[in-house]
């Protein structure tokens, strides 16, 4: 319900969250003739994490140009402001209502925005030491990649000088480059699988740099009094190892920013920590969407800008008129490899264009078939080889096709 005496104001789309991927759905809602458009942005300016990263590579899809972050972060933002997107920062949206009621704080206090339709893209954060059970004592110098780049780029502060990463996934590249801006030089990548995460860039990367990789390093404890002084971990044949160094950046672990969501009356998914949404990007209440990380950990800028155009012609399409069915098909996750699938439902709806492409995660290796199932038996089976935390995608289905199914089930048969 809305609290009575607060100042209210309309538009047609207001958007939460601008990073790549809502101002790539801001400016094209816009393209689209969509009327009033608003981002809100709870930062200073408007760009999301590109922002943060001082480095290369940004922008070769979008723009066909090698950029840093923060100058894409500039470039996404000038395409909105160009096509007329009204762009505010400093604004915090509090609270999803029903209806399109969204609860905003800003300098001037609070007040209400009401939208025909919203969208979150709140994107992703990486887990903290807590979250990861990351025992030991309790130092200066522990910090997250987001926070070193925050440190780095935008207040040159240097934490530490010889730091050790914890996490092989992409993102730990982008922990080496913001390091090296500041003359850091990491001594090692500590990671608990058996196998680097990140694809195979990471390794000629690491030999380059002369950063040594140590796998299957398990239960790490941080150890030092008033600064870190060393990283200890048990390895594969149960030893303990100590790695001197004066920094921990801890990396990866992506989780969608999702308090917001959690806190309204949406559904989130167990599997991505994301919201529920069908295959055109609607959560449970059709008049919100959800684009870019925040439905999945995590992908790359360029992926999530390509998200936030494709969701925004879909937005375009339903205040235009189209009609969605009332037939709907769930999504299920029928094997504990799998963490999750996106999109968790199919909706009915006649010549709307939705995603064409299931997104799958898995929660450990894989090496046999990946198969879905409707109520009539199998729709579909492939043969998968694949690792946890790496993107796979598949063919989207049509369960409507040859008659009604309620429900799919995606499985492995080994
Ligand atoms: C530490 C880190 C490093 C990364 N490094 C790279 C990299 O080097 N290259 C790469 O391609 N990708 C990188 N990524 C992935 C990154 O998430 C994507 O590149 C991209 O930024 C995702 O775009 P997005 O629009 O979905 O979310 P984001 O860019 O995260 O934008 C979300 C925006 O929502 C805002 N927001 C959140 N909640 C609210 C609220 N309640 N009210 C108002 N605003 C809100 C946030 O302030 C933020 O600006 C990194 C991610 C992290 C966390």
């Amino acid at each position: 319900m809305v609290e009575p005496g607060l100042q209210e104001e309309h538009c047609r789309v207001a958007i939460v969250g601008g990073g790549p991927a809502g101002l790539a759905l801001a400016a094209e809602l816009r393209r689209l003739s969509i009327g009033k458009v608003i981002v809100l942005e709870r930062e200073s300016r408007a760009g999301g994490t590109p922002r943060h990263c001082g480095h290369y590579p940004f922008g070769l899809y979008e723009y066909m140009r090698l950029l840093k972050g923060p100058d894409y972060a500039r470039r996404n933002l000038e395409s909105a402001i160009l096509r007329g997107v009204e762009v505010r920062t400093d604004t915090t949206v509090t609270a999803l209502q029903p209806d399109g009621v969204l609860e905003i704080l800003n300098g001037k206090g609070r007040s209400i925005l009401r939208a025909d339709r919203v969208v979150l893209c709140t994107g992703v954060r990486e887990s903290s030491r807590a979250q990861r059970f990351i025992g030991g004592d309790r130092p200066r110098g522990v910090v997250t990649t987001g926070a070193l780049q925050s440190m780095v780029y935008l207040k040159g502060i240097k934490p530490f000088e010889r730091p050790v990463i914890l996490g092989s996934e992409l993102v730990s590249l982008s922990a080496i480059q913001t390091a090296a801006h500041l003359g850091i030089k990491p001594v090692a990548i500590v990671e608990e699988e058996n196998h680097l995460i990140a694809r195979s860039i990471l390794r000629p990367y690491l030999t380059l740099k002369s950063i040594p990789l140590h796998l299957s390093a398990t239960n790490p404890r941080i150890l030092g009094q008033e600064k870190v002084e060393a990283l200890e971990y048990t390895n594969k044949d149960g030893s303990r190892q100590l790695i001197e160094t004066d920094g921990i950046i801890i990396s990866g672990r992506f989780r969608p920013e999702a308090a917001l969501l959690k806190a309204s009356h949406l559904a989130v998914d167990a599997g991505t920590g994301g919201p529920d949404i069908d295959q055109f990007g609607r959560c449970t209440d059709p008049v919100y969407y959800a684009t870019g990380n925040l439905l999945r950990p995590a992908e790359t800028s360029g992926y999530c800008w390509r998200e936030g155009v494709e969701t925004a012609r879909r937005i375009a399409a339903d205040l235009n008129g189209s009609e969605f069915g009332t037939l709907s098909v769930s999504v299920h996750v029928a094997d504990p490899a799998i963490r999750y699938v996106v999109p968790q439902r199919l909706t009915h709806a006649n010549g709307m264009d939705g995603m064409n492409r299931f997104y799958i995660s898995l929660k450990e290796p894989v090496n046999a078939s990946l198969a879905i199932h409707g109520d009539q038996g199998q729709l579909w089976k492939r043969r998968l080889n694949a690792r946890p935390v790496r993107r796979i995608e598949i063919p989207m289905i049509d369960p409507f096709r040859n008659g009604h199914t309620s429900a799919i089930h995606f499985s492995i048969q080994r």
